[in-house]
């Protein structure tokens, strides 16, 4: 059996039928697009958006150990995708809440930084948008999401470097973030 056409090292998904004539030979171009030479079909697989807050607490920065894959185990901001029609500054917070039940405010955009972020048999190439935020509580109302979030950690700025951190773009935001205070 032949290999379907286009370069499946390079395809995001297990896409091998077009899924409007059903023939083979649908392929992935320029890390952007399905298309589909016997009926035309063109299906875009665009960049997600994500948005994640770094909440200053007592000179530390509130991080979570992811509880699923993709990276179980490593630390990550408090965050997650965008909904359609959502403002992204209204997902990293709602994240956060969902997240952590941590209610937190003033956010401020800190800069954004590609990453892929790869979720069972397909993957995504995401914008990571980084905000700071202020969150003025008790961090003993903390309540890890079941599921998503194993515990809470705090990180000093001087191990941003070091840290076990799931997602590249997230330190890159943070030291970004340290470094521009
Ligand atoms: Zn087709």
């Amino acid at each position: 059996m032949s290999a379907p056409s286009g370069d499946t090292a390079m395809n995001p998904a297990p896409i091998d039928y077009c899924s409007r004539c059903g023939k083979p030979g649908i392929a992935y171009h320029d890390g952007k697009y399905w298309a589909c030479p016997a009926c035309g079909f063109v299906y875009y697989h665009n960049v997600a958006a994500s948005a994640s807050v770094i909440i200053e607490h007592d000179g530390f920065v509130v991080m979570l150990r992811r509880n699923r894959d993709p990276a179980k185990g490593l630390l990550a901001l408090p965050g997650g995708f965008v909904d359609p029609d959502e403002r992204a500054e209204d997902a990293a917070v709602r994240e956060c809440r969902e997240e952590t039940g941590l209610a937190v405010t003033a956010t401020k955009f800190v800069g954004s930084w590609p990453n892929t972020y790869t979720y069972r048999d397909v993957w995504y190439k995401t914008c990571d948008l980084y905000f700071s935020a202020v969150f003025s509580g008790d961090l003993s109302v903390f309540t890890a999401e079941a599921g998503e979030v194993s515990s809470l950690e705090l990180v000093a700025p001087a191990d941003f470097e070091t840290a076990p951190i799931a997602f590249e773009s997230a330190r890159r935001a943070l030291i970004a973030w340290r470094d521009g205070q």
